[in-house]
């Protein structure tokens, strides 16, 4: 690419106030997302600065029941950043939340882009069937109505956050609305539009950007306009992008080492707790919530859910074609400890179990590493775990 076609993008960071370093640098945490080596990092950075030279990618940003949270999460990019001027190399004419147009105008404008096709549609929320569809009306007709044609004129459809993924919160029994996914949604009529699903509650915006960038610039959609089978393969069985949702919570998270010692927070305001024990007691569903939270991080990477004292509540899990299957019907109530841990599909264990009878687990992973645990000591002398279920009781739960 000219020096001087660099120039339209390096032009368009600076006046935010962001250096070229810092472009490289998050060409780098783009690149680590999306499971690229650093000798990718000039693609990306090329793929970019050549975007900025094209017309602008159509976006459409719609939203079903929701809180709105995903739409705040993305403003917490902050501003100036990088990542804000990757997002404007979308041409996002549609977005309900923010945008200042309204009434017919606004409507024109999502109606001209339904006819013309070939955009990427984020959704944002939980699609609402309830009531023939007038449980969410928009512009004085049922959303259900126009969403059809929506998805199915779209080349992508961005699912953000868990309602858009699996209903989410909103569609947590009992459900009077009838809450259901995008993906759902889809399935229901007949769309084949690649979906991607990105879960959490909300949705981590970091992810969304590598998403524009993967989807965009970097070659995800064919000469078609549609979606290429190379992105479709690096989705999970869960439409979610392996790198980010292919690892547990706890198999990154800083207090495992107090988890594989047996030391627990059972109670907030306790001594463990200020000694920042695992807080697998207290509700955590680290174990069982697949996402890169611990790496990725939230607030433009200042801490995240457990780092800040707080279980994981397992928002990453999802559930796109299983109704009642979404996270907050899984997991709640929050703050009790979860029954089981999984082995495998078929066994489950608690962890003083594993502490003391390790040797005689024969399941997988957890059992090699807990007979390593065991032989360096490791298990033995942390705080006692099966005893102590009063703090269980007292909250009701006691599982
Ligand atoms: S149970 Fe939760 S707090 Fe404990 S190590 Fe696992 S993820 Fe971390
Ligand atoms: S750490 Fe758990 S509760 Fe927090 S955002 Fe990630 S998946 Fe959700």
């Amino acid at each position: 690419m000219a020096h001087e076609d660099c120039e339209v993008l390096y032009s368009q960071l600076a006046a935010r106030g962001v250096t070229r370093r810092d472009f490289l640098r998050f060409c780098g945490s783009v690149a680590a997302l999306l499971g690229l080596s650093e000798t990718m990092v000039p693609r990306i950075a090329a793929a970019v600065e050549s975007a900025a030279l094209k017309p602008r990618v159509p976006a459409l940003w719609i939203n079903g029941g929701a809180c709105t949270g995903c739409t705040e999460s993305m403003a917490q990019l902050g501003s100036p950043d990088v990542a804000t001027v990757v997002l404007d190399l979308l041409s996002v004419n549609y977005f309900e939340t923010i945008m200042m147009a309204q009434g017919e105008d606004a409507e024109k404008a999502k109606a001209d882009l339904a006819a013309a096709g070939g955009y990427v549609l984020v959704y944002e929320g939980t699609v609402m069937t309830g009531f023939d569809g007038n449980a969410l009306r928009v512009a004085g007709k049922p959303q259900t109505e126009e969403l059809p044609e929506l998805c199915e004129k779209a080349a992508a459809i961005l699912a953000v956050g868990s309602c858009a993924v699996d209903g989410g919160w909103v569609a947590a029994r009992p459900n009077p609305a009838e809450g259901i996914g995008i993906q759902q949604f889809c399935e229901d009529h007949d769309i084949a539009t690649p979906i991607i699903n990105l879960p959490t509650c909300p949705v981590n915006p970091e992810w969304v950007v590598a998403m524009v960038v993967d989807v965009l610039f970097l070659g995800g959609l064919d000469e078609q306009g549609k979606v290429a089978q190379a992105l479709v393969d690096k989705l999970d069985d869960f439409g979610r992008p392996k790198l980010i949702f292919g690892q547990t919570i706890h198999d990154n998270c800083p207090r495992r080492g107090h988890f594989e010692n047996g030391e627990f927070v059972y109670e907030f305001g306790s001594e463990e707790e200020a000694r920042g024990y695992c807080l697998y007691a207290v509700g955590c569903k680290g174990p069982q919530t697949f996402t890169n939270c611990p790496i990725v991080r939230w607030n433009e990477k200042a801490t995240w859910c457990v780092e800040a004292g707080a279980p994981c509540i397992g928002c990453g899990n999802a559930n796109p074609l299983s109704a009642g299957g979404n996270w907050v019907d899984v997991g709640a109530p929050f703050l009790n400890r979860l029954p089981d841990l999984p082995l495998s599909d078929t066994t489950t264990v608690q962890p003083a179990a594993a502490a003391s009878v390790v040797g005689a687990v024969a399941a997988g992973a957890l059992l090699v590493h807990g007979i390593g645990m065991k032989a360096a000591g490791r298990m033995d002398g942390g705080a006692p775990y099966e005893e102590i279920r009063e703090s269980d009781r007292k909250k009701g739960g006691g599982r």
